[in-house]
């Protein structure tokens, strides 16, 4: 007991005087930087460029799916709006994406008591043949309460997950939900299930579906996937809780289409004596069809291009390079990161900070890092100077969000202002993602956050270290 705590006492002192020696080690920012990054705070929060550029992407372009009409619209509209806003070696990069096709959808509860639902496939899931699928339907919690049936159970029939995602503030209800819609498909065709419906992995009380992708494994057959709203997942759950027993029929006729020819969209603020030092900010360009993608992720291209903007506008050019990468199909596998990381050959040691927006449309609650330990002091400097936006201090598990997960692995530190998620999910992949869901206010405030922290990002007096280890666990 007592040797512990000698231990646990050394081991303070020691944790105290390596930070102590980080701090030493760590420079402070210049007036001049502090003062440029409270002007563009100001700045930023009387700035309505990112709800025009939401406004604007959400009525000249609308829904971009992969592979889709709006997704090719979408890339001029990046190409042509960096050139607009004066950014620097405003390109494209091709990436090749999946093209599925959603079609139309259909629910029906048969029995006890009919009633048709809304509806929506989830992303990639096949269609059923045109007369549909009628079968007696198994309500199951989730992927535990599947795996405990008894051999046989869910054969030949409709497999219902019934869970309910938790409403959180950092998105961590999601993180917890999402593997019944990624996996829950092939976990159920594998014992024999011949469709798939879940409770939307959303948390609207509206009677609306959330779609997302699944993703089928190779080894299980595939068979169609659809989620039901909230209100009506209730409905299922009371009708299997009368003990009788309950048949539906879905009919989907989504399909995939030939892969499609999509684009990153690249912009840069180019920097000056570390200018072959890039700091990256990520967002993606596509969208799910149900909506217009005014939240999921118009609010993260809009946040980035306007932090790039309003940074250009600073009247002193940043040390480091801003480069914004408006990546092509995050949500249905990421292609267009990925494709990004494997044309980057020997560059990704360049990419020394990274940034992304891709939760929402503010405001900004929490600052979070994912950096070499000995750059903490310069995290906790940065943190000041986000005062007057009266954030939270984050640990260092952040991980940015999934267009940042190649480069992450490759050690690139990460800043995270945190995006609040209490209701992003009621609207995430949804019909009502729209410019309607986007208050100026909270959007204004998280580009002031952005701003500030990207400006100090890329004025770091000292170097950004590499991260060493695995990307932390998704929250
Ligand atoms: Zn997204």
């Amino acid at each position: 007991m007592r040797t512990s705590k000698t231990l646990t006492l050394l081991g303070t002192l020691f944790t105290f005087l390596a930070c102590a020696s980080a701090a030493e080690k760590s420079p402070s920012y210049s007036k001049a930087d502090l003062n440029a990054a409270g002007k563009l705070r100001e700045r930023a929060l009387v700035d309505e460029s990112a709800y025009q550029l939401i406004s604007s992407l959400t009525t000249e372009v609308g829904t971009r799916p992969a592979g889709s009409a709006g997704d090719k619209a979408a890339v001029s509209w990046g190409l042509r709006e960096m050139q607009r806003l004066g950014f620097a070696n405003v390109r494209s990069m091709q990436v090749t994406v999946p093209h599925w096709v959603r079609g139309e959808a259909e629910l029906a509860v048969v029995s006890p008591w009919p009633q048709s639902m809304p509806t929506l496939a989830l992303g990639g899931s096949v269609g059923t043949p045109a007369e549909g699928i009628e079968a007696e339907a198994v309500m199951v919690k989730d992927l535990e309460a599947l795996k405990a049936l008894p051999a046989g159970a869910v054969k030949d029939r409709i497999v219902f997950f019934s869970n309910r995602m938790e409403r959180t503030r950092d998105g961590s209800g999601y993180g917890r939900a999402v593997t019944i819609r990624v996996a829950g498909p092939s976990a159920a065709a594998a014992l024999g299930a011949l469709g798939v419906v879940i409770r939307s992995i959303g948390t609207s009380d509206e009677r609306i579906a959330h779609t997302g992708a699944l993703r089928y494994s190779a080894d299980a057959p595939r068979i169609p996937a659809l989620a039901v709203s909230n209100p009506d997942a209730d409905v299922l759950v009371r009708q299997f809780e009368s003990g009788k027993s309950v048949r539906v029929r879905i009919r989907s006729s989504s399909r995939d289409l030939a892969p499609a020819t999509s684009a990153n969209v690249i912009g840069e603020i180019p920097g000056t004596d570390r200018g072959s030092e890039i700091v990256i900010l990520g967002a993606h360009l596509d969208s799910w069809d149900p909506g217009v993608g005014a939240i999921d992720d118009g609010a993260g291209v809009a946040i980035m291009m306007t932090v790039a903007k309003l940074i250009n506008e600073v009247g002193q050019k940043p040390r480091r390079t801003i480069r914004v990468v408006l990546f092509a199909n995050e949500e249905f596998g990421t292609s267009g990161s990925t494709a990004y990381v494997d044309l980057l050959r020997g560059e990704a040691d360049r990419h020394v900070l990274g940034f992304e927006a891709d939760f929402g449309a503010g405001p900004v609650w929490r600052l979070s890092s994912r950096v070499n330990p000995a750059q903490l002091p310069a995290v906790d400097q940065i943190f000041r100077a986000l005062g007057p936006l009266k954030l939270v201090r984050g640990d260092n598990e952040a991980r940015g969000g999934a267009d940042l997960d190649g480069l992450g692995k490759l050690g690139m530190p990460i800043l995270e202002p945190g995006l609040d998620g209490t209701s992003y999910f009621d609207v995430h992949h949804t019909v009502n993602d729209t410019l309607a869901k986007v208050d100026p206010a909270s959007l204004r405030q998280a580009v002031a956050a952005f701003a500030t922290a990207v400006w100090l990002g890329a004025q770091y007096p000292g170097n950004w270290e590499r991260v060493e280890g695995p990307n932390p666990p998704r929250r």
